[in-house]
């Protein structure tokens, strides 16, 4: 079988060095299979093993080739739609558990990096940036919210404050959360995947879940082998494909791009993000850029829904880049490439059972480093037997989208570009 690499992306070509890992071939019996080695399939394998369960990961390609080991790299906290969203939705109860949990996947990243030495970047201090009046009045009223579940690290910013942490006139102001910051994506993936083999924990890479056989002791089928397992965790995200049609049908793969330009002189970084935080900008299809650990201007940006990938991604995410920063009109771009997150209706997490032994989490919507962090833990305790929190994911209603299989991706890009004017008009 051809073996799956990497994408050609910047974090590719300075990961940290790894071991190869082995295929699976023949039959292995553990607690508990995890299907997918992103964050979220580390982050569920570290806890479970950290509580002394059996662990054996499947991953199609390598360790963090999905979203894991592309994205951005910012560390932030909250869920793709805010807890006010959540109030509205389901109980009190629930709300407060959920609002309560919304910063502990920052926590949790940053104990893990602390834990096992991870050698990823990492950056203290996040920025929301307002381009409107409206989006500004929305981080108000956002900073209260988060202080009534008490998040309580955050600053709001005037236009002059803004432009003191980043130099462009884009901005009327913004709100820094120093529990936010970043890190290089693909280099915590390899850490914590060296961490869950420290525990004894194994990685099978180029080995997808092709078929799960159901019942009271489901069977995880590769082209090569099967794992017997007492549980199944299915972390494939959007990279899963069709192998569980029934989750399939309430989420849609979407496609984002991001770019690195080549190393900047230390003077002319500094002059750009003085103090080094990362930033995203609150528009419906959001810029978001940082700096790399070696001074490279990393920006993302672009949504393309239904997952296709652009044949030109400079040509679609520089023009962004140079609307920020006019002043890099001459630097080079040595890195482009996209990855695909996981879209729900309500750009809230898709979490739940198939039966009693198989849970999922996914579908955390383009907003997941820290997430997914907090759902390794969370999945981890319903295992355990203390399913509070987990059901509290779980009880967050989903639909499909409008449209269908077949209209949904017109349908979702109509509406997203609807959203995309509201910003630019400004109301
Ligand atoms: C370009 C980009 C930029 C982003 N930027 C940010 C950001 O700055 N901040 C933020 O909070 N979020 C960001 N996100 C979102 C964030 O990266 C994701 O929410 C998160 O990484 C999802 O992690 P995951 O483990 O659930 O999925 P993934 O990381 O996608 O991992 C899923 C893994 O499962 C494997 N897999 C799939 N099917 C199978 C199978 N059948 N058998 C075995 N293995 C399988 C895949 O190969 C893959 O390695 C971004 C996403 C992208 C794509």
């Amino acid at each position: 079988m051809a073996h799956t690499v990497y994408p050609q992306s910047y974090y590719a070509a300075s990961a940290n060095p790894v071991p190869p890992r082995p295929e699976l071939n023949g039959e292995v019996e553990t607690d508990v299979c995890i299907i997918g080695a992103g964050y979220t399939g580390l982050s569920t394998a570290l806890f479970l093993l950290e509580s002394g369960f059996k662990v054996s990961v499947l991953e199609a390609a390598k360790v963090g080739f999905g979203a894991s080991g592309r994205n951005g790299g910012q560390i932030v906290n909250s869920y793709s739609r805010d807890i006010d969203v959540i109030e509205r939705t389901v109980e009190p109860k629930q709300a407060q558990l959920l609002g309560q949990m919304a910063f502990e996947g920052g926590r949790i990243i940053r104990e893990r990096i602390a834990k096992y030495n991870i050698q990823c970047d990492l950056k203290d201090g996040g920025v929301f940036a307002a381009v409107t009046d409206k989006q500004m009045g929305h981080l108000e009223a956002q900073k209260k919210l988060w202080e009534r579940y008490g998040h309580t690290q955050l600053e709001l910013m005037d236009a002059k404050r803004i432009r003191e942490v980043v130099a462009t006139d884009s901005y009327i102001g913004g709100m820094l959360d120093m529990s936010g910051g970043h890190i290089h994506p693909l280099n915590l993936a390899l850490g914590e995947a060296a961490a869950v083999e420290s525990l004894g924990g194994v990685i099978y890479e180029q080995s997808p879940a092709i078929r799960i056989e159901r019942g009271a002791n489901p069977v995880v089928h590769t082209p090569q082998g099967r794992i017997k397992a007492k549980f199944v965790v299915v972390a494939g995200n959007a990279y899963l494909g069709n192998l569980i049609p029934e989750l399939a049908a309430k989420s849609m793969p979407c496609g984002t791009q991001v770019i690195t330009t080549e190393p900047l002189s230390d003077e002319l970084a500094k002059s750009l993000l003085p103090q080094d935080y990362c930033i995203e900008d609150c528009n419906y299809l959001l810029d978001y850029y940082r700096l790399s650990g070696d001074k490279r201007l990393i920006f993302g940006g672009g949504v393309v829904y239904g997952a296709r990938d652009p044949a030109d991604i400079e040509a679609i995410i520089r023009p962004n880049l140079l609307k920020t920063f006019p002043q890099l009109k001459d630097v080079k771009i040595d890195y482009a490439w996209t990855g695909n997150f996981l879209l729900t209706l309500s750009r809230l997490p898709q979490v739940g059972r198939l039966g009693d032994n198989i849970y999922y989490s996914q579908g955390c919507s383009g907003h997941g480093v820290t997430y997914t962090h907090l759902a390794g833990k969370v999945l981890a305790e319903a295992l355990r037997g203390q399913a509070e929190r987990f059901d509290a994911f779980a009880g967050l209603p989903h639909y499909p989208f409008p449209g269908g299989q077949l209209f949904r991706v017109p349908f979702t890009a109509m509406g997203a570009w609807y959203y995309s004017l509201r910003d630019k008009l400004g109301f």
